[in-house]
């Protein structure tokens, strides 16, 4: 797809959905075609099930420009969803920027089990904590109706992102998005639910970091500057102080990979019942606590 040849020819999709997946396996690139797709998706504004019945479409020159744009930036090293601005999550696309930490699929875990207990409760009042793009929170409130959410973060541009996905998903009555270091702040109220996925990753294994990660997500979502566990000390602090959560309430919160056992050991130093649970690819991922 090189430019300034004075040849103009015509690119179709499919030719580019080719083009694309031989030039991504040539740099290493992960997922070469579902890279290419998605990009195009996003350039043509449609869906993959739409791209597969435009095959034949060619694209226009302010269009190629927009890909050719995309292509670069991924092959140096940026992450996809900050390319296209979007990424999914439990079923949903979220918006997000290089201010927020893009959605996992291991954080599933987290959004399907706090679903599953505003299911078996009525009227949850729930706190995420370190809320990023919302989609943990955001999540749960769109199939549970009848929860209330209050999500915090300490930045200000990731409340706006969150803010923003609330509203396009349709829950921004029921998710309030707050700017708040819940290190040294707290919102006032119980709650029934509380989920966290905090920067967990310790500040002397950043380096060892895989560059796409390390080098374009937000350093403070990333790590805490510490040990990784700052977050986890402090909830279990809160925890075990005035009434935070209420006597039905849950705790979800994600670990790293060979985290669990410590975390565990953190919330279980203040009584009450641990679990832990593990991801799909069988990692133990989630810890939960409960006051009894
Ligand atoms: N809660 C957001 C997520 O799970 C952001 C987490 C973070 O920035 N550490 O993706």
């Amino acid at each position: 797809m090189q430019s300034g040849t004075g040849i103009e020819r015509l690119w179709t999709v499919l030719d580019l959905v080719k083009w694309g997946t031989d030039y991504f396996t040539g740099k290493d690139v992960d997922s070469p075609r579902l890279t290419i797709e998605l990009m195009l998706c996003n350039v043509l504004s449609c869906g993959r099930v739409q791209l597969y019945s435009t095959f034949e479409r060619p694209l226009s020159k302010a269009e190629l420009a927009t890909l050719r744009s995309f292509v670069q930036r991924r092959v140096a090293g940026e992450p996809l969803q900050y390319i296209t601005g979007e990424g999914p999550f439990f079923g949903h696309v979220f918006h997000v920027t290089p201010s927020v930490l893009i959605p996992r699929p291991e954080t599933e875990l987290i959004a399907d089990h706090a679903l599953r207990y505003c299911r078996g409760h009525r009227d949850t009042r729930a706190l995420d904590i370190g809320t990023g793009s919302g989609c943990i929170a955001i999540s749960v409130a769109v199939h549970a109706a009848d929860s209330q959410w209050t999500a915090v973060d300490v930045s200000q541009a990731a409340a706006d992102v969150a803010r923003g996905n609330a509203e396009r998903l349709g829950v921004a009555d029921r998710v309030e998005v707050r700017v708040m270091d819940f290190l040294t702040e707290l919102p006032e109220g119980q709650f029934d639910i509380v989920t966290m996925n905090p920067p967990y990753i310790p500040v002397a294994e950043i380096d060892a970091v895989d560059p796409v990660v390390r080098d374009f997500e937000p350093r403070g979502a990333l790590t805490d500057g510490a040990d990784g566990l700052t977050f986890h000390r402090r909830l279990a602090e809160v925890l075990a102080g005035a009434p935070f959560l209420t006597e039905r309430g849950m705790v979800l919160v994600e670990v790293m990979a060979g985290q669990a056992d410590v975390v565990e050991a953190i919330y279980g130093s203040i009584g009450g019942k641990t679990t832990v649970v593990a991801d799909l690819a069988g990692i133990p991922r989630m810890v939960t606590w409960q006051p009894s």
